[in-house]
């Protein structure tokens, strides 16, 4: 049998239900092998509408809003699928662009490697679970700027991380100055697409704790080039089935 065309595609109709209200969509993937990162802008669309119902559906306001930036100097974990997106856009800037941007990501791995969290930040795994909350708070106090952060605003807005999506606040924002468990409410979701993006990695390639910071991104991406394609419905059929299932281990920062 010949194999799918990479251009042909296949149309999907899932539906399922976020906050009590039924969703229905519909969406095409490509029949053949792809790059998992093909299926990032379902996963942004997903999130977005995921997030938005669940403010809808709770009484309080969210306080997160421009110029505020907190969640920015947090430790940011991405899944490896993202990893290579963001290493992707990287190389696409012009110079000097380019070059300034992968500065920044070199300087905060110059800090953090002084504080002592490289060897954490490079295997999460490494870290006891009992301790992912306590790790994320020595992150926070160095006061490391995301590398997309700049006046103040995400400048990768339309294509920031899932976890930049999932994570909005109602508490007071002048806690997230000094984030704890104790200040901080965050808006509850039913499901997390950021912990279900590790489904797109093949089952033989994705490790226990697939999650990387998002500092070391293009790091990581530099030390494994090798994407790994699968047919588009099998990666669709995947990220539903872990958006459905069993969550991961969260990753600590702002997944914890
Ligand atoms: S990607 Fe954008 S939203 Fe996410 S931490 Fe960086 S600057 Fe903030």
């Amino acid at each position: 049998m010949n194999e799918p065309n990479p251009n042909d595609m296949r149309t999907a109709k899932i539906d399922f239900s976020v906050a009590g209200r039924a969703v229905s969509l519909q969406v095409q993937v490509p029949a053949g092998p792809v790059s998992p990162t093909r299926l990032l802008p379902l996963a942004y669309a997903l999130a977005n509408t995921i997030v938005d119902m669940a403010v809808q559906a709770q009484p309080e306001t969210v306080s997160c809003s421009r110029g505020c930036y907190a969640c920015c100097l947090q430790l940011v974990p991405v899944s490896t699928i993202e990893a290579r997106a963001i290493h992707a856009l990287v190389q696409a800037l012009e110079e000097p662009r380019r070059s300034t941007v992968r500065a920044r990501f070199a300087d905060a791995c110059r800090t953090m490697e002084a504080a002592g969290l490289m060897e954490g930040l490079r295997d999460f795994s490494r870290i006891a679970k009992q301790d992912l909350v306590a790790f994320g708070h020595d992150y926070f106090a160095h006061r490391v700027h995301c590398p997309f952060l700049e006046d103040e605003s995400c400048s990768i807005y339309a294509e920031r991380p899932v976890i930049c999506r999932e994570f909005l606040v109602t508490s007071d924002a002048r806690h997230c100055d000094n984030p704890s468990a104790q200040t901080i409410r965050r808006i509850e979701l039913d499901a997390r697409v950021s912990r279900a993006l590790p489904a797109l990695e093949a089952p033989d390639v994705a490790p226990a704790m697939p999650w990387i910071p998002l500092i070391l991104a293009l790091e990581w991406v530099d030390a494994h080039p090798d994407d790994n394609e699968r047919p588009g419905p099998e990666l669709l059929q995947a990220l539903f089935a872990r958006l459905s299932g069993k969550d991961l281990p969260a990753p600590p920062g702002l997944g914890a």
